[in-house]
C-alpha cells in the first residue's frame, strides 16, 4: 500500500504505514497469534518453502503482525526494508553475524551502550571478529584505525550519558572512502528527531524497548536498510531464531502511532528541564545538545531536529549528593531504562558504569555527581520540583 504514496508526512506514516486487513476489514492492527501457516495443498506448500511463491510458512520466518511494524518502521526511518528482532541487543548481533565473518574488523565509538560494549569484547571476540574502540567525536581516530579487514563502524549517537555527538556524515564520507559499512544504532533519537540513512549510513539499529514503544511494555528490536543488506540480516534471523513475537510487535505498532507525539513533547519537556538545570546553583554543568552551551550544539542542529529527551547534569559534590537527589525523588522513578513516558533518573557511575574501572570512568567523563535522566511526559514544574527536593539539601 505504501509503496504507491511515498510522500505521506511521519505523523501520517505513523498510524497508517504497513496496515493489512484481512477478510474481517478489521480497523485496528490484527494479532496473528499463529506459530506457523497451513498451505492449500503440497505442490502450494513445496512453492513457499522455495520461496518461488511468496507467503508466511513459519512464525521464525515471517508472521503478518510482525510484517505490519517492520513496514511501518522502515516508513519512518526511510529504509527500503526492517527486519524485527527479539530485542535491541538482538538486532545488533544479527546485523553484525549477517555481514562480518572470522577474521573481519569493527570500529566502534568508545561510548557506547554497556552491553554492546560487552558483545563485542566478550562475545564477537570468540568468533574471531574484532572490535577497536575510538573517541566518538573524533573523525580522524576512526580513519587512523581503520585495517584492511575492518569491514563495520558502529555508532550511536547522543552518547549515552554524556549525549556527545558523533558526526554521521563525516564518519560515513571516511567508511565510504575505503568501502566499509556503517552502522547508527538511533535509540535515542529514534527517527522522529534522525534519519541516519538520509546522511548515508548503511543501516539503522534500534532498541524498540525504548522509544518505540514508549510505555515500558514490551522489548523488540529492528535492523533497517536497503533490502540487499536486511536480506542477509533476514537469512540470519530465519536460521538462528532471534524474531520479534508477534504480540510484541502489536504492542510496538501502536507504540509508533504515537511516536511523534511523544518524542516530541518529551524533548521539549527535556529541554525545558536542561534550561532550569543550567541556571540552578547547586548544578555544576549540563549536558543537553538542545543548550547552546554543549561543544556540539552547531553540529547537533545538523543532523537531529531536537536535543532529545535525554539530559544529563553534575551536581556539585560527589556520589553522595548525587544519591541524595536520588533518593528524594518521590516521581521520578528510579531505574536505568529509559525512552519511556515516565520520567527515570540513574546515578550512571554505580549503575550502568558501574563495572567500568574507577580510571576508565573518569577517562570516559563520567564523574561521581553525574546523573542522567530520561524526561517522559509529566509536567515539566512536577519534575523540578522533584529534583529541588533533593538539590536543596546540597
Ligand atoms: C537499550 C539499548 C540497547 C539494547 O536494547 P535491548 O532492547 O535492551 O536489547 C541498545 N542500544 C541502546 C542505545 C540502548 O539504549
Amino acid at each position: 500500500m505504501m509503496a504507491e504514496t511515498p510522500d505521506y508526512r511521519p505523523e501520517t506514516l505513523a498510524v497508517r504505514a504497513g496496515q493489512q486487513r484481512s477478510q474481517f476489514g478489521e480497523h485496528s492492527e490484527a494479532l496473528y497469534l499463529t506459530s506457523s501457516f497451513v498451505f492449500p495443498s503440497a505442490a502450494a506448500a513445496a512453492k513457499r518453502f522455495s520461496g518461488e511463491e511468496e507467503g508466511n510458512v513459519y512464525a521464525r520466518f515471517t508472521n503478518p503482525t510482525v510484517t505490519m511494524f517492520e513496514e511501518r518502521l522502515a516508513a519512518l526511518e526511510g529504509a527500503e526494508d526492517c527486519v524485527a528482532t527479539a530485542s535491541g541487543m538482538a538486532a545488533i548481533m544479527a546485523a553484525i553475524l549477517a555481514h562480518l565473518k572470522q577474521g573481519d574488523h569493527i570500529v566502534a565509538s568508545n561510548s557506547l551502550f554497556g552491553a554492546t560494549v560487552q558483545l563485542f569484547n566478550n562475545i564477537l571476540s570468540r568468533t574471531g571478529i574484532t572490535t577497536t574502540f575510538v573517541s566518538h567525536t573524533d573523525p580522524a581516530a576512526w580513519a587512523a584505525a581503520i585495517r584492511p579487514e575492518t569491514k563495520l563502524f558502529f555508532l550511536e549517537t547522543p552518547s549515552n550519558p554524556l549525549t556527545e555527538i558523533a558526526d554521521i556524515r563525516k564518519l560515513v564520507e571516511i567508511a565510504h572512502a575505503k568501502g566499509i559499512l556503517v552502522a547508527v544504532d538511533n535509540c535515542f533519537c529514534t527517527p522522529i528527531l534522525q534519519r541516519p540513512l538520509d546522511m548515508g549510513a548503511d543501516l539503522v539499529i534500534h532498541s524498540a524497548t525504548k522509544f518505540l514503544d514508549g510505555q515500558g511494555r514490551v522489548l523488540g528490536g529492528a535492523v533497517c536498510g536497503p533490502k540487499k543488506l536486511t536480506e542477509e540480516v533476514f537469512k540470519y534471523l530465519r536460521t538462528a531464531g532471534p524474531t520479534l513475537s508477534a504480540f510484541n510487535a502489536w504492542v510496538l505498532l501502536k507504540g509508533l502511532e504515537t511516536l511523534k507525539l511523544r518524542v516530541e513533547a518529551q524533548s521539549a519537556n527535556a529541554l525545558q528541564l536542561a534550561q532550569w538545570l543550567e541556571a540552578h546553583p547547586k548544578v555544576a554543568r549540563v549536558f543537553y545538545p538542545g543548550l547552546p552551551s554543549h561543544p556540539q550544539h552547531e553540529l547537533a542542529k545538523t543532523q537531529q531536529k531536537s536535543g532529545g529527551a535525554i539530559v544529563a547534569f553534575e551536581v556539585k559534590g560527589a556520589r553522595e549528593q548525587a544519591w541524595q537527589v536520588v533518593d528524594n525523588c518521590r516521581l521520578l522513578s528510579i531505574t536505568a531504562n529509559l525512552g519511556d513516558t515516565k520520567t527515570t533518573i540513574t546515578h550512571p557511575a554505580s549503575t550502568t558504569h558501574g563495572r567500568i574501572s574507577p580510571e576508565a570512568r573518569a577517562a570516559a567523563g563520567i564523574n561521581e555527581g553525574l546523573l542522567r535522566i530520561a524526561v517522559g511526559l509529566e509536567a515539566v514544574e512536577d519534575l523540578q520540583a522533584d529534583l529541588e527536593r533533593g538539590l536543596s539539601l546540597i
